[in-house]
């Protein structure tokens, strides 16, 4: 077989094109507070709590981090749970969060928190929030970045847990939180009929509804969070691309996949970014949010997101500035003031779009 032509070498790449990528207005629509906590932070608290995550926190901040399959990198995460408990911790993580969301060009970002899982390791809601709403405060005042909060609930815990969490985001509505989310482990607990009282509550709220489906599940989980509950984005979706009949539906919708393509080469969702599908389901229309789930514990940024999806999966810098662009209107706000807030932004990312092709 004849070879096809070379693919052709990027006009830009290494600091210049991260530099004009961080430039891009953007979005960051799924992020884990506890994925993006700084190492030095990680370590620091670790050590205060004699935590067992001290030793690999401590390699980490060295040489980053390292997982060797998803029940691995689970009982990491669980590990820091315990290390964020006070007013004061909250703060300090979700402003440092936000200082380095800033710092990659994010202008909206929805943060996620398993409120439940802290409260069980001595936190309270109230804490919680007095320290995630200084936070906010000083967000507002300082960058240029809207920063707003998701409650999600480990799907593999009893009901009881999400119904909790589901409590905790309508409780904290007016401070902060905008969407309410199922995560954990889809093998475990997939298509739950249960949890769609939760959703039906969320949504009666004002609450936006999302979903970790088709990332270790397979297209069924996308469609159950679709008819199930109702969702408003799916987080990952990546497996959506093994059912040609739903890859159709969500190009006629308007729920997008949130597309985390490190994430998904971390926990061999892919086998490389390289051979994300995330260029089919573009191809064939689906919308897509780029975002980074656990930048941290993955080695990524928002940034390092998007210059790979350029640089490995071939994705145009014109494709990915659109898909900023577009990212704004996905936020889990009301219209008017999603409007209000973004049209100038999503102007930027529009304009800097057609930079990007001249
Ligand atoms: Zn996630």
């Amino acid at each position: 077989m004849r070879p096809g032509p070379a693919p052709r070498p990027p006009a830009v790449a290494g600091d210049a094109l991260r530099e004009r990528l961080r430039r891009l207005p953007k979005t960051e629509l799924h992020l884990h507070a506890l994925g993006a906590l700084r190492p030095a932070t990680t370590v620091e608290l670790a050590r205060r709590a004699g935590s067992p995550v001290l030793a690999a926190a401590e390699r980490a901040a060295a040489e980053g981090y390292a997982f060797d399959d998803l029940p691995h990198f689970v009982e990491f995460f669980i590990g820091l749970f315990g290390l964020v408990t006070t007013p004061a911790d909250f703060e300090r993580v979700a402003w440092e969060v936000a200082e380095d969301l800033a710092a990659l060009g994010v202008r909206y970002a929805e943060v996620r928190w398993t409120p439940t899982s802290h409260t069980a390791r001595g936190a309270t809601v109230d804490g919680m929030w007095a320290g995630l709403e200084a936070a906010r405060a000083q967000v507002e005042r300082r960058l240029p970045l809207t920063l707003r909060w998701v409650v999600d609930f480990p799907r593999s815990l009893p009901l009881a847990v999400g119904e909790a969490a589901c409590g905790i985001a309508v409780a904290t509505r007016d401070r902060g939180t905008v969407a309410f989310d199922v995560a954990g482990d889809e093998r475990a607990v997939g298509a739950e009929p249960r949890f769609a009282a939760l959703f039906r509550r969320a949504r009666a709220a004002g609450l936006g509804c999302l979903a970790h489906a088709g990332e270790a599940a397979g297209p069924e989980s996308v469609a159950a969070a679709l008819d199930l509950w109702g969702v408003d984005r799916i987080g990952h979706g990546t497996r959506a691309i093994e059912d040609a009949a739903l890859v159709a539906r969500l190009a006629r919708g308007t729920v997008p996949l949130e597309v985390c393509p490190t994430s998904n080469e971390a926990l061999g969702v892919v086998p490389s970014v390289a051979a994300h599908p995330v260029v089919e389901l573009l191809r064939r229309g689906v919308p897509v949010v780029v975002s980074s789930d656990d930048p941290t514990l993955f080695g990524t940024d928002v940034v390092r997101e998007h210059e790979r999806l350029h640089l490995e999966a071939g994705v145009p810098l014109d494709t990915l500035g659109r898909l900023a662009a577009a990212s704004f209107l996905q936020a889990s706000l009301p219209a008017a003031e999603r409007h209000e807030r973004f049209a100038d932004v999503a102007r930027e990312a529009v304009a800097w779009s057609e930079a990007a092709c001249a």
